[in-house]
Parts: structure tokens; sequence; C-alpha cells
């Protein structure tokens, strides 16, 4: 039987890559302070969060009505666990009495059945359980033990685990096949791939069993939120229409054919199908993550791995409907689609997946945080005209410039835990082998096959295409290291210790083995190259036009370099992209792509006409080239990823 794969410990691993190594360490420096700021409505100029303001409510050390969004309780989960990483990461010791007094604080508004939701504490403590659809009691439940476990993990210490044991514990009280117990399940999924980890830190069966009951649960006939809505009798917080797609509760999710309905949901409940499968040996399950997969990423999925193309509902809609001046891709979708990634690597072995999650990593994730840390993007446009962005338009969600924070507030949270965690995402382990699955350098010190084994991976690909890792094992017994080589990467030469060597690939990862005990440098030598890339022909949005990418990095014009009306500039897919110095003051080392393009000054031959005669004037222009990810970051202005091309 395969050995299963587990992410690294986060604690065992230090990310040094001049980016994300910087964002890691503002993540303990800038993001923790100012989110705790924020969470305690202490930063004027930003929306309120009210989130710890409705605990000392729902505690009874305050009175007052609950504000803020009715899952507002998941902001402090998730900060909870972005500190618990920083913590495990050695850099977040100084935050630990402050989480403590805000862990006590939580534990003081929990129920004495258990029971833990400041909404429905504070506003309506008789209609517990009877939204599922909307409530988010168990969505709020899964990020309090996701953060538990994190804690846990940390420090050693049980207190924010026992508070989420206790909910937990109710929950499978209340929810169950059988003891007359209720029949729903949760609205927004996430509580499924938080039990899979309360399983695994406590042992504990019957928390891998409730959120496997809940996922054979979900979408079968009679639909229970077709029920639910009925019993309700119109009585609804957001939806005055509902279709249980929106959910992902239109079918069993074993038998779902293609990822529909709000992205963020899809991409926590396809994540908790792949750990359940991964789990429980479920080959429905598995069959049925691989098609939303491939739904997902082969034909609903933008360049900079955005999903959603619907702000109406946050949504897919259908295949290769892919606009990119109005689309959603919420940050926290592509922060789903890493776990979805990550979690079907697991469930596969397969280095494959990985190429999706560094490509929503390395775009839209770390372009939903500023360079500074304390502005955020929700929604990720691929084409930003400012002045269009206006409020009272169906525009209004898409911001030109990053938000302190938003009224709701899920993404900033979402980006700081998913930074802090780096570590788990880059290396993976089966006890038998090391996965190397992102080359962002970083140091790791683990144990494979009983041994230790430490390996810093110098990575400068992106600069000069060369990739080294400096081992240390002290194991006798054979390891390997599994290497995944992405595709954009054009090897030349791989060496251990000078000498040149011809290992096996395996399920697209490079087996390397390292059989003895002592020091080893693999060398991988080879050539990452600037290229332009089109879109399918059915991608209305992006027809005739091309953009360009360096490695995983979607790379875009921004104003402050090209000037306005960047629609007005076409491009040759065959210009030469020359590579120049990275643009200041942006961080990391990421180059500026230059290369010539047209602008087109003129189109019709009338003057002060709105439409005429056509009469187009072009003239070349040098264009330049920044990181998506680091959009936004200088000057406001228009913003644009699809270039219309010359052909
Ligand atoms: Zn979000």
């Amino acid at each position: 039987m395969r050995k299963r794969i587990r992410p690294s410990a986060v604690t065992n691993v230090e990310v040094v890559n001049t980016l994300f190594g910087r964002y890691a360490d503002l993540v303990a420096d800038r993001i923790i302070p100012y989110q705790w700021d924020i969470l305690n409505d202490r930063i004027a100029d930003a929306e309120k969060s009210w989130c710890v303001e409705n605990f000392r409510i729902a505690a009874g050390e305050k009175q007052g009505r609950h504000h803020g969004a009715v899952f507002g309780d998941t902001d402090a989960y998730k900060w909870l666990e972005t500190v618990a990483f920083c913590i495990e990461n050695h850099t977040g010791a100084e935050y630990k009495p402050v989480a403590e007094g805000l862990i006590e604080l939580i534990s003081r508004a929990q129920k004495p059945d258990g029971y833990l939701n400041t909404w429905y504490t504070i506003e309506h403590p008789d209609k517990c359980w009877t939204n599922l659809i909307e409530g988010h009691e168990m969505y709020s439940a899964g990020h309090l033990i996701e953060a538990g476990v994190a804690w846990y993990r940390a420090t050693g210490e049980r207190s924010l685990l026992d508070i989420g044991v206790r909910f937990a514990d109710l929950i499978e009280k209340e929810f169950g096949p059988d003891g007359g117990r209720r029949e729903g399940y949760p609205g927004h999924p996430e509580i499924e791939l938080a039990l899979v980890k309360l399983h695994e830190v406590t042992g504990n069966e019957k928390y891998l069993s409730l959120a496997r009951w809940f996922i054979d649960m979900r979408g079968r006939e009679p639909n229970y939120f077709i029920r639910e809505r009925k019993a309700n009798e119109g009585e609804y917080l957001f939806f005055d229409r509902y279709e249980t797609a929106y959910a992902q509760a239109h079918m069993p999710p074993a038998e779902q054919e293609t990822a529909e309905g709000h992205a963020v949901r899809a991409m926590y409940l396809f994540s908790a199908m792949a750990d359940i499968s991964e789990r429980c040996g479920d080959e429905a399950l598995r069959a049925a993550c691989i098609r939303l997969w491939k739904s997902t990423t082969q034909r609903r999925m933008y360049i900079t791995g955005g999903i959603g193309s619907s702000a109406f509902l946050e949504r897919f809609t259908t295949d290769y409907d892919l606009p990119n001046d109005r689309m959603y891709c919420e940050s926290c979708a592509s922060v789903g689609l890493m776990m979805f990634g990550c979690r079907m690597a697991a469930l596969t072995g397969e280095a494959g997946y990985y190429d999706e999650v560094e490509r929503a990593l390395c775009n839209t994730v770390l372009g939903g945080i500023s360079m500074t840390g304390d502005h955020y993007f929700y929604v990720n446009p691929l084409e930003v005209w400012p002045d269009s962005c206006m409020s009272l338009t169906s525009m209004e969600h898409v911001k030109p410039v990053r938000q302190r924070w938003f009224d709701v507030a899920c993404c900033p949270t979402n980006i700081a835990r998913t930074l802090a965690s780096l570590g788990s995402y880059i290396f993976s382990e089966d006890g038998e082998s090391l996965f190397v699955n992102m080359l962002i350098s970083s140091r790791i010190s683990t144990r494979v096959s009983g041994g230790n084994l430490s390996l810093y991976l110098h990575s400068s690909f992106v600069q000069d295409g060369e990739v080294r890792m400096e081992v240390e094992k002290e194991g006798a017994e054979p390891a390997f290291i599994r290497l995944r080589v992405p595709p954009y990467y054009k090897m030349g030469e791989l060496s251990i210790n000078g000498k040149a060597i011809l290992p096996e690939v395996d399920r697209g990862y490079t087996v390397i083995p390292v059989l003895e005990q002592g020091s080893f440098v693999i060398t991988m030598k080879g050539r990452v190259v600037p290229r332009f890339f089109a879109a399918k022909e059915e991608v209305r949005a992006d027809a005739g036009k091309v953009a360009v990418m360096l490695g995983p990095y979607v790379y875009c014009l921004e104003e402050t370099d090209n000037g306005a009306n960047l629609a007005n500039v076409f491009v040759s897919p065959d210009s030469a992209i020359e590579i120049a110095q990275p643009e200041k003051p942006l961080p990391g080392d990421l180059p500026s792509l230059v290369f010539e393009g047209m602008r087109l000054s003129r189109s019709i031959v009338e003057e002060d006409a709105l439409y005429g005669t056509p009469g187009f004037e072009m003239s070349p222009m040098k264009l330049k080239a920044v990181p998506y990810c680091l959009w936004g970051n200088r000057e406001p202005g228009e913003m644009l990823v699809w270039m219309k091309a010359l052909v």
C-alpha cells in the first residue's frame, strides 16, 4: 500500500525566498498586529470589524447588538490560526499572551452545552440550527476547530482545541445518522475538513465519521435545503432566490461532474472530499475529485489562478466564461484552490496538481495583499479601469486599490494564515520521501526513513535557472527526494556532488535517491524564459489576446509604466521579451519585462464623433510589465493582463 503523504510541519520549515520570505516576516511583524487592531476596531479609517466586541457581548460582559457578518467570528479564529503558525515558525511568541486572552474570551462566550456562535447567541438564541443554508454555524465551528488544532500543534496547549472539541461533540450529538439526530449539513462547507484534522489530532473516529456523513448526506433527495427553505417560510438572511447548486447540494458530491456555485464553498467542499477519499479509500469520491479538479482548472479558471466568474453570488458560471474586468476571483477562492490542489497531490501522489497551487499562490493569493501587509483585495480583476469601478453599478465590487478592511472580511485573515503556513505547501512527506513541491527557497529539517534529514533549497530559477539543494542525511536507511520540476522549467543537467544523474520520474516527481549518510549537494541547471500565452478560442474574453508569464508569475501592464487607456495597446506574440531590473520599490527580485508594442492613437476619421469611419493610427511603443502579484503597490491606475495581439 502506498504511504500516506502529509504536508510538512510548519515548524520544520523556514521560508527564505526573497519574495515569500519577506511576506512570511511581514505576517509576524506587521500583519498580525494590524489585524488585531482591526478586530478590536482600533483603526479609524477602516471598515469596523466588531469581531472582538461580538465575543464580549456573547460572553455577557457587555451590552449590545451583534454587528457584522453572521460568520464574523471566523476572523478571530483565522487570526489565532495565523498566530499559531507564527509561533510554530518561531516568529510569533510575543503575540501569545494576547492570543491567550482572546482564547479565554472565546471560552467565556461558549455556551455550557458547547455551542459557540456570537450572532445566534446575541440575536437569535432560539433559532440555532434552523437555517443551515445561511447561518454559517458549522462553517464558523470549522474555523474554530482548525485554529484549535493549529494552536495545539504550536504550543502543546489544549485551551482552544478543547473549545473546538466541546463544540464538535455538540454538533455530533445534534447531527448524525441515528438516535433521532438532525439530518442537515452545512450550507458553507468547512467543518468537514476541520473534523478530519480533529480526527488526526485526537484519534477519535467519530469526527471522521461525522465529516464523511456530512459529505454523504449532501444533495440527497429529498433535498434538506429545499425542506429547510419551506420550513422557514420565506424568512431568510440573504437569499430571496435560492438554488441548491449555489452550495454544491444539487446532487451528492460523489456524482458531481462540474464545479458549480459559490467558488469558495466549492473549493472547501472538494478539499474535504479529497480528504475523506484519502482517509477512507472512497473511490467514488476520488473519481469525483478528479473530475471536479479538471472542470475547475481546465475550463473555469483564470490564468492567475482566480476562480468565480460572476460577482453575483460569487460563483462559477459556465465553461470558458472568464470576463477579465467584472469577474469575482475572490482571494479566498484561490486559497481554497491551493487547499484542494495539495489534497489532490496527497491523494494521487501526482506532482502536477502543484502547477495550479503555485499559479494561485504566485498570482491571486499574493496579489490579494499589499507589500505593506495592511491593504487587501477581496476581488482580483485582470483588467482595471478605475473610473469604471463605480458605486451603485455592476462594477461596485471591483476595487481599483487594495482596501484596509471589508464589511465581510474573510479574505485578509485567510491570506495571512496561508502565507504563515507556506512551508506546509512547499514540502510534504510520506516517511520515506521528502517532496519538494514548489521551488521556493527554504530550509527544512525533518525525519525521513527513520533519520534526520535537513535540506536547504536555494532556488534562483527565475533569475538564472539554478536550483541547488544542500542535503544533510543522518539516517542509514535509504531516503528519497521527490522534486517537482515545473513545466515551465527547461532542465539542462541534474547532478549530485557534481556528478550528473538521470533519475526516474514517478507521477511527475523527479525521484532523487539519497542512499547514504552524509552531505550532498544536488544541483539542477536549466532555463526559465518569459513567454506569451493565449487562451483557448472558446474563452471569448481573451479572444485574440496574449498574456505574458515568467515561470509561475503572470505579468501585467500598469498605467504608471505605460500610460492610460491600456485597452489601446497591441502586442505581437513574436515580440522579443527583455528581462529588465526589478521595479522599485516592489519587493522581492522578480524582474520586470520589456517588449515592443503598438498603441492605437486614433480610431476614426471624424473629429468630435463617438462613432465614424475607421481611420486607425498606430504608433510603436515600449511596454513594461510587472508581476501581477505586485500590481497596485505604486501609483493607482489602470492595469491589464490580457493585451490585444497583433496577428
Ligand atoms: Zn474571502
